[in-house]
């Protein structure tokens, strides 16, 4: 059972949970300042400046590729967005370098400018693009960021999935998974999955790659939460903190 910890170790966690809370608050309150200072081009936002790119962070979808959607409305490549761009703001400000595959409403078939006419093929080159995007910047981790729907309502729950390629990837995926059963959500008993070939990202990096499935849009209560930009950054801190444990075991 990847919750279970001893007592000790319990209370150190959360002591340092309340600490990186404190740290966060203080953080969001200059990002506004902050995030003036972060490179932004075509669409990519990147903190790196001089130290290396550790983690690149993916918002599903965007541009005519709204993703699943919520019965109020809500559309999945916006809250991607929005907790997407949480992440890269609080791992920005602790000083980890990372970088955004988008930051605005769109997709990202035409970044390379590799054909004239995308017609039918701009989903496929979004995917190549995206992994591109990884791929310019070494080993970092990918962390994808999507929601979840299903056909029954009463799912609820955050889901991580992880590439096959590098062991990194389960490690990391177990990390997010567990910090939010213990933080966000203690009723979740979902187990981290090996993706499949379903998964175009983490089918083909070679580096450690995730997709986080924060949330089922489907479920009215979930997707609720998922609209309060409160609950939002609770799904960032606990992912951000789960992500700076990954990188502090590999001596990063
Ligand atoms: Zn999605």
């Amino acid at each position: 059972m990847n919750g279970a910890s001893a007592p000790g170790a319990r209370a150190k966690t959360v002591i340092k949970f309340i600490a990186l809370t404190v740290v966060a608050a203080l953080v969001c309150a200059a990002l506004g300042r902050l995030s003036l200072m972060f490179e932004r081009r075509r669409g990519v936002a990147s903190s790196a400046g001089s130290v290396p790119v550790l983690v690149v962070i993916d918002a599903g979808h965007g541009g005519e590729d709204g993703g699943t959607s919520g019965a109020d409305g809500t559309r999945e490549k916006d809250v991607n967005l929005a907790v997407a761009k949480s992440v890269f703001d609080m791992l920005s400000a602790s000083g980890v370098g990372c970088v955004m595959t988008r930051t605005e409403d769109k997709l990202l078939y035409d970044e390379y400018g590799d054909l004239s006419d995308y017609t039918g093929k701009k989903k496929v080159y979004d995917l190549k693009n995206r992994l591109r995007r990884a791929e310019e910047n070494g080993d970092a981790v990918l962390v994808s960021i999507h929601m979840n729907a299903f056909s029954s309502k009463k799912y609820s729950g955050l889901q991580v999935y992880y590439s096959p390629n590098a062991s990194g990837s389960a490690v990391l995926a177990n990390l997010v998974q567990t910090t939010v059963r213990t933080y966000l959500q203690p009723e979740n008993d979902r187990e981290t999955k090996r993706a499949g070939k379903s998964i175009y990202l983490l089918d083909r990096i070679k580096t450690p790659g995730i997709l986080i499935e924060c949330g089922f849009l489907s479920n009215d209560e979930e997707c609720g939460k998922l609209n309060d930009q409160g609950y939002r950054q609770k799904l960032a801190l606990t992912i951000s903190s789960a992500i700076w444990e990954y990188l502090a075991a590999n001596g990063k």
